[in-house]
């Protein structure tokens, strides 16, 4: 199973990115951030006051109510993501003959948790490899 860029959204801003589009997406566990995203945290990490202000509170800490409720689908896109990315990643693992007693070695759960929580998306219901 091939892992792709394509159809993801920057986990930092909700913007969507990547393949077919002009905003290029890096990333990695899952993660993706655009280049916009990139320069603002460069710029701001390399500003003595702006990363002063930073480390002062949090942005949610000032935003609107109306602002902190229009982040939340935002949220769950970014985790909706990240969990697909998890999927493909275990088809990652599948797809180069690695066991589900390995992949659940690998999360701390026995092979059969790893196969629920993973075959059953995937439509794999090879349980014994
Ligand atoms: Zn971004």
């Amino acid at each position: 199973m091939a892992i792709s860029r394509h159809g993801k959204i920057c986990s930092f801003c909700g913007t969507p990115g990547g393949p077919g589009t002009d905003l290029p997406l890096v990333g990695g566990l899952g993660a993706q951030v655009c280049s916009t995203c990139v320069d603002d945290f460069h710029a701001l990490l390399h500003d003595e006051n702006q990363l002063a202000g930073a480390r002062g509170s949090s942005p949610w800490d000032t935003m609107s109510d109306a602002d902190l409720l229009a982040t939340l689908p935002r949220i769950i896109a970014s985790a909706e993501q990240n969990a697909a990315f998890a999927q493909e990643w275990v088809g990652l693992l599948r797809g180069r003959a690695i066991s589900w007693a390995e992949i659940g070695r690998a999360l701390g759960v026995s092979r059969q948790a790893a196969w629920e929580r993973f075959a059953k998306k995937s439509g794999d219901s090879s349980a014994t490899a």
